[in-house]
């Protein structure tokens, strides 16, 4: 069995000997905690191992946040943020400053990277921070 499924399994044992494990949740706190990278149960405990990765549990509470997959919902939410933000910046560089396209493609470029790497990990927390507010774990479907 994998660390998933032995997670999630003991996770939904949990939950039905503890009642009290069912009381609301909020998802504002859990948002603003997984923005900041801190577990959304306690605030205490990193969220990610690395840029990305969530850990498997919390080292302060141990919560499973491994169960909450955000799988490809901060990619998406990551890419219309940008890209509403590139529309108006690409329109007003062109006008404003009359770079030369190459140019302009290539500072758009370098800092349109640079920014969805950053902001992606925003998203990416704030989303399992919500998924954890929701009790939205990964059943394996
Ligand atoms: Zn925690």
């Amino acid at each position: 069995m994998s660390v998933e499924g032995a997670l999630f399994i003991s996770y939904v044992l949990n939950m039905s000997d503890e009642p009290s494990d069912l009381s609301p949740r909020s998802n504002k706190e859990a948002m603003r905690r997984g923005l900041l990278a801190r577990c959304p149960h306690c605030g205490e405990g990193k969220l990610f191992d690395g840029y990305l990765t969530v850990v498997q549990k919390c080292s302060s509470c141990e919560e499973p946040l491994g169960l909450y997959r955000a799988a490809d919902a901060p990619a998406f939410i990551t890419m219309s943020i940008i890209g509403l933000l590139l529309i108006p910046v690409l329109g007003f560089g062109f006008v404003a400053f009359r770079a030369d396209p190459l140019t302009l493609a290539l500072v758009v470029t370098a800092i349109v990277g640079a920014l969805t790497l950053v902001v992606l990990r925003l998203v990416k927390g704030a989303f399992v921070g919500f998924l954890w507010a929701q009790r939205e774990i990964d059943r394996g479907a």
